[in-house]
């Protein structure tokens, strides 16, 4: 049974499909990767060229076992993402706005497809709407409860250049910071 930690889907994978991760994953900005902590502007053209990026995006983040993967991740400076919006339903939002958030929040682990190692809690609002359009440029409204407004948020803050280490509590961020320290391999 696969687990859905944020921005990933934790399972077991046979190897050729272990090798389309890790292909996969070699194509995805890493942090520090400085494209991580920019802020994304507002996509103005929707065109051929935003479709295919939404069609690279959402082949890259099946292969990479994600349930969401946002542009800057990819090194494209723009406001949009993908996600898993239902159980089998995965969409492109561009322009996103989150517009409604409920009281009521809930602290879970999440990874993130460009923090590969760390899992971290991040306290997050349990139901949230975010409306924005879709690649070909329709407004679209999504209703979203756990996992998939976790993932909507997660993503949502890409845009902005924020990271699961941001919204985590000082413990964990100094834990995860330490892990992400780079080292010095000796070969
Ligand atoms: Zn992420």
């Amino acid at each position: 049974m696969a687990e859905i930690e944020g921005q990933i889907r934790d399972e077991e994978l046979d190897p050729e499909r272990d090798a389309r991760r890790r292909l996969a994953l070699a194509q995805i900005r890493q942090y520090p990767d400085a494209a991580l902590r920019m802020k994304a502007r507002p996509v103005e053209e929707f065109d051929d060229q935003l479709v295919s990026l939404a069609e690279r995006m959402k082949f890259l983040m099946r292969d990479a076992n994600g349930i969401g993967l946002a542009a800057p991740q990819v090194g494209v400076l723009q406001r949009i993402f993908v996600f898993q919006a239902s159980e089998d339903d995965v969409v492109a939002l561009a322009n996103p706005e989150i517009v409604e958030a409920s009281e009521e929040t809930e602290v879970d682990d999440e990874g993130c497809l460009s923090i590969q190692g760390v899992l971290v809690p991040v306290e997050r609002p349990v139901r949230v709407t975010v409306a924005g359009r879709d690649e070909h440029g329709a407004e679209v409204r999504y209703e979203l409860e756990e996992p998939y407004s976790r993932v909507a948020q997660h993503e949502n803050d890409h845009l902005d250049g924020v990271l699961i280490v941001d919204r985590t509590t000082p413990e964990a961020r100094r834990e995860a910071l330490g892990f992400l320290r780079p080292r010095i391999v000796l070969q």
